[in-house]
């Protein structure tokens, strides 16, 4: 069996030598243990964050260790009385091919939507859901802006504000994330971050206006949003993409005065605090998803050993929808 192990940690943007992909043996799952053959597993943008050596809201990865973050596979073998060979499961143990693990450590998932517990009913999925609906407060008539809008938090974002009948405008980076975002997702209307002018772009697309950002890339898009935000306007900060691999930080946004004199609310969150909205974000988006209501995209990688090109190709943006490996 192949892991990656994290070889040496990134100065800037990493590189194909900061992964090391090696050969170990599958150990024999102990008593309460499993074996899982894993068939797909995620690559995140927080994972840039676990390759530095400093303390965050989840620990480093260790160094000559087997990197980690979540997978979906098969039950090869079990110890676990309520685990069958044959079940499928998502757990934390990625960048492995095998994986021994508790049963604990593993939830029993429908195989026909395996993939999909990695991304829009899983992780990604349950932060466009509770970073839209509980931390932004979405309330009728709000018109919501969404950055990283072909991604795989943001195009479920997007998608669950419409459904709710709201109006919807999205940025992402090129003509066709923006075309695919209009035409495939459904937004109202998207501009193109790579044209620049952001706050021309903004006024453009959203004359009225902006009362929701739900916020995936920090920044210059932060500081748009400010800009173009009505009074009471909320800001659900998820992640701020465009700074995971600055060496220094750039300048925040320069018109916090405006926060002040419109009474905005910007509120970070992290999804792993929501658990307990887990059981209404399964009903509603499995529903959803099942009804054809939301257009689910993934990008597939094939073989753990390009892993870390998936990885550096998320952080740059060659993704649209979630970003995958399938293990062969
Ligand atoms: P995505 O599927 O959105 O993939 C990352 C995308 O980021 C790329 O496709 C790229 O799209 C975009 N991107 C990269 N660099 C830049 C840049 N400089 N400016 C603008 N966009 C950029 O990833 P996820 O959906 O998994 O994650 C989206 C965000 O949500 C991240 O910030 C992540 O950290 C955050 N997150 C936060 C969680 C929380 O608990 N708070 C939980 C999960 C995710 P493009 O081609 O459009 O540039």
């Amino acid at each position: 069996s192949r892991e990656i192990q994290l070889a040496s940690r990134p100065v800037g943007e990493p590189t194909p030598e900061n992964f090391r992909l090696i050969e170990v043996e599958v150990p024999d799952p102990g008593p309460g243990e499993v074996l899982v053959r894993n068939t797909f597993m995620s690559v995140d943008p927080y994972m840039r964050g676990r390759m530095n050596d400093v303390k965050s809201y989840v620990p480093p990865f260790a160094l000559d260790e087997p990197m980690q973050g979540g997978a979906v596979g098969e039950v090869v073998a079990s110890n676990d009385d309520e685990l069958a060979v044959g079940d499928t499961v998502v757990h934390m143990s990625g960048w492995r091919e095998y994986a021994v693990l508790h049963g604990k450590a593993c939830k029993k998932i429908p195989a026909d939507l395996a993939s999909a517990y990695l991304g829009v009913l899983g992780m990604p999925g349950l932060t466009a859901y509770v970073g839209l609906l509980d931390v932004a407060e979405l309330r009728d008539d709000d018109i919501v802006f969404v950055s990283g809008a072909a991604g795989a938090v943001g195009s479920l974002a997007g998608q669950i504000a419409k459904l709710r009948g709201h109006t919807v405008i999205g940025s992402a980076g090129g003509p066709e994330k923006v075309a695919h975002v209009v035409d495939d997702l459904g937004f109202d209307a998207a501009i193109d971050y790579r044209r620049g002018d952001l706050p021309g772009q903004l006024r453009d697309v959203a004359p009225k206006g902006i009362d929701v950002y739900f916020d995936n890339v920090g920044g210059d898009h932060l500081e748009a949003a400010i800009g173009h935000m009505r009074p009471h306007g909320r800001i659900a900060l998820c992640g701020l993409i465009s700074m995971y691999n600055a060496t220094e930080l750039p300048p925040g946004p320069n018109n916090m005065m405006q926060v002040v004199g419109r009474r905005i609310t910007i509120r970070g969150f992290i999804v792993t605090d929501h658990a307990a909205r887990a059981a209404d974000f399964e009903r509603d988006v499995s529903a959803w998803v099942r009804n054809g209501d939301i257009v689910v995209r993934e990008t597939v990688v094939e073989g753990i050993e390009r892993a870390p090109e998936a990885f550096l190709g998320l952080l740059r943006g060659a993704n649209t929808g979630k970003m995958l490996v399938r293990l062969s």
